[in-house]
């Protein structure tokens, strides 16, 4: 139900329009998959993502011999949740250790909500009775520090940080000391947003990660991009920089209560094939929800 209230936008924008194009034709025709073609397009599914999801609505409504445009309605979701769920295994389960520290690294540009999904999923480990711990990597940005530390006092977590301007690879290694000394069951590493410069990123990344590497071999377990739903096409563009530039291993998508654009979630998997997690619906401590396809096209129509 979460789900359902942080997608009015999308639903009122997509969903509505689907109904009223499905209650506006007689016949399924060109013209009908044309303006569906167009719908899908405006809630950021993607070109690639519309062209092969309208192609097999076509095939199946020659399959079923349908005549009725109002039959296509639930091929749709269908559809939507196949194309989602392609080939895919357990995609929205995090990588947890059974024993240890499970180290998860957060990348993404500033601004997309990193510190804030940080915050939520800290929250969600403490209520399942894990310990936390919260590292302050992006020492670049002014504030970003102070941000994760009001977060860590909201939620009840330790924020492990050094000085403005420190070198992050030396707040993760103190921050891996701190939580091995706390018997930390998870450590939520922060890092710097800049894209300005793609070599400096991929650097900064690569030594923050060799760094936990080399601490705890197999780690990091998990390297989740954070991206802004409200951003459309540039969240794709982000998303390929980072892909290029680390070993991506899931995405979190913020915001998406903010946008009438929630298809790019099915872009983002069809054309990245990259598992979507987790997705903000809100700003407050329990609006991250574990990304699933099912739930997420059905809240759509529903
Ligand atoms: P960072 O620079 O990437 O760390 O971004 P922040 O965590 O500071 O978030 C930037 C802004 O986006 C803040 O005002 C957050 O409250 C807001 N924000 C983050 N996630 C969500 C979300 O899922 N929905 C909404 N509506 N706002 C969000």
């Amino acid at each position: 139900e979460k789900f359902k209230d942080g997608l009015t936008k999308t639903r009122d924008n997509f969903s509505n329009r689907v109904n009223d194009l499905v209650a506006r034709y007689r016949k399924i025709d060109e013209d009908f998959f044309e303006e569906l073609e167009e719908i899908l397009i405006q809630a950021d599914v993607g070109f690639e993502t519309v062209m092969e999801l309208v192609e097999e609505l076509k095939l199946e409504v020659k399959r079923q011999n349908m005549q009725d445009p109002k039959d296509v309605q639930s091929v749709i979701s269908e559809k939507l949740v196949e194309i989602y769920q392609s080939g895919e295994e357990a995609p929205n389960e995090l990588n947890m250790q059974e024993d240890g520290l499970t180290v998860i690294l957060f990348v993404g540009v500033n601004g997309v909500g990193k510190t804030t999904t940080i915050g939520k999923l800290a929250h969600q480990f403490k209520s399942e009775g894990k310990k936390v711990v919260m590292a302050a990597g992006d020492t670049f940005r002014a504030g970003a520090i102070e941000q994760l530390e009001v977060w860590g006092e909201r939620v009840g977590v330790d924020v492990i940080k050094q000085g403005a301007g420190s070198d992050p690879a030396a707040v993760m290694f103190d921050a891996i000391q701190s939580a091995r000394a706390r018997k930390a069951d998870v450590l939520l590493c922060d890092t710097a947003g800049r894209l300005q410069n793609k070599v400096n990123l991929m650097n900064e990344l690569e030594k923050v990660k060799r760094v936990i590497e080399r601490e705890i071999p197999g780690a990091p377990h998990e390297v989740l991009l954070v991206l802004d739903a409200t951003t459309g096409q540039n969240a794709m563009i982000q998303a390929k920089t980072f892909k290029d530039a680390t070993n991506v291993t899931g995405i979190v998508l913020t915001k998406l209560d903010g946008t009438a654009k929630g298809g790019i979630v099915l872009a983002i998997r069809n054309e990245l094939h990259i598992p979507v997690k987790f997705v903000g619906l809100g700003e407050r401590m329990d609006d991250l929800q574990q990304f699933d396809a099912e739930k997420y096209v059905y809240g759509l129509f529903s």
